[in-house]
């Protein structure tokens, strides 16, 4: 059985009022939700998320990826009836990020599943890689090759979601499977920390603190003495008992026979443990051990790249949806230009002209100016749904921008 240790802190920030994220810590699930959506909405959107998928998830009996998957469609509509039933939360919506222990062909695996912006990292042999992809405006376009890296931190758009749980009745839901090895640490967190932390400082702190309560709350110390501009969450779950897989891995794969330690297993553990259970033998794994992983690592990042590559292609040709304006509903007033989406790119590709797959309901004036020149232009993204995303948030945005709340600061400049 594989045991599992955890820590976490959540904070307000010291911009916000309140703290509209919620984290689930229980046996096998671990979930980060931040809520989005008005004074109170936001609050009560990420609460009723995380109340649901537990209740959705169980406790009782194996798991599988499938159940967490169903777990967080639950979640969405538990949080979409909510917004449908009372007029005052209208709108609602939240992030979800859950992790949970599941049995996938006869073996324990971590399941992690993602709607939105907040993020799962796994940090493995002193290293930290993100696991899930934000859906925002910023980061889509970072994946099309649209915008660098470096620029999507101080995009206008960079906390605007094309996906959201709540939002619509049903939502797409990513979904990985990782095999947890003794000394693997996964990192949950709210978009607070990484608006405030680099990833270079979140590995750092993770190396340096191996309890896992100390990592998350120095995290959280680290994101407040940024600036602390957005509520911050942190969970963090230490794989201490892999049910001796990485010695099974590293003796299938060693070309000579690997010398038995007598280093002892500790008991299986099973649950998420309280704090400072002994789980300090199992951080110090045989060398072999690591070097096999890394072939093993190697070999599943190549194959990634490899399918992300091949991906890409096709998408670029095939699958993108761009928004933009159409032709005025009425020839007098030109703010009364409906927000189009196209399939294809902007002035099209090659042979393909784009075409126009819906004509939505919103209008340019009822959409904040900052974005008038991008829609003029065409906001492209990977999918349908995205383009669908991205037409919503702006509605969101700009019904969040009228007083008295502000959420998105951006650099307006009056014409
Ligand atoms: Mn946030």
């Amino acid at each position: 059985m594989t045991g599992l240790r955890c820590g976490f802190a959540t904070d307000t920030g010291l911009v916000r009022h309140n703290n509209q994220d919620h984290l689930l810590v229980a046996d096998h699930l671990f979930a980060v939700a931040d809520g989005m959506g008005g004074h109170v909405g936001g609050e009560v959107a990420s609460h009723v998320a995380i109340e649901a998928l537990e209740q959705a998830f169980g406790n009782d009996g194996e798991r599988s990826s499938d159940d967490l998957l169903t777990a967080v469609h639950r979640a969405n509509e538990a949080v979409y009836e909510r917004s449908v039933e009372d007029a005052s939360l209208r709108g609602m919506g939240t992030t979800m990020t859950a992790a949970a222990l599941v049995v996938a062909e006869g073996e324990e695996r971590i399941a992690v599943a993602n709607v939105g912006d907040s993020r799962a990292y796994v940090f493995s042999q002193g290293d930290l890689t993100q696991l899930t992809e934000d859906h925002s405006v910023a980061e889509e376009l970072v994946r099309q090759g649209q915008l660098e890296p470096e620029e999507a931190d101080t995009h206008p758009q960079r906390h605007i979601l094309t996906r959201a749980m709540g939002i619509l009745p049903d939502v797409e839901v990513d979904l990985w499977e990782i095999l947890p090895y003794t000394g693997d640490r996964l990192l949950l967190c709210s978009d607070g920390l990484v608006r405030e932390v680099t990833d270079d400082q979140i590995a750092s702190v993770l190396r340096r603190l191996a309890n896992p309560t100390e990592a998350a709350q120095e995290l959280v110390a680290r994101a407040r003495a940024a600036g602390g501009s957005d509520n911050i969450t942190v969970v963090v779950v230490d794989v201490v008992d892999d049910d001796d897989r990485a010695r099974t891995a590293s003796e299938a794969l060693a070309d000579e026979p690997v010398e038995h330690e007598s280093e002892p297993v500790p008991a299986p553990t099973g649950e998420a443990e309280e704090e400072g259970g002994g789980g300090t033998a199992t951080f110090s794994a045989p060398k072999r051990r690591r070097l096999t992983f890394r072939v093993v690592l190697f070999v599943v990042l190549l194959l990634a790249v490899i399918g992300a590559g091949a991906f890409a292609i096709v998408s670029y040709a095939r699958d993108s949806y761009f928004v933009t304006l159409g032709p005025p509903a009425s020839a007098s007033d030109a703010t009364s230009r409906p927000l189009v989406i196209y399939q294809g790119r902007p002035g099209g590709l090659l042979w393909f002209d784009p075409t126009l797959v819906s004509t939505t309901r919103v209008v340019e004036s009822e959409v904040l100016p900052v974005h008038w020149a991008d829609l003029r232009k065409g906001v492209v993204f990977g999918s349908k749904a995205g383009a669908e995303g991205y037409v919503t948030n702006l509605v969101k945005e700009a019904a969040a921008a009228a007083p008295p709340s502000t959420t998105t600061t951006t650099t307006t400049t009056t014409r």
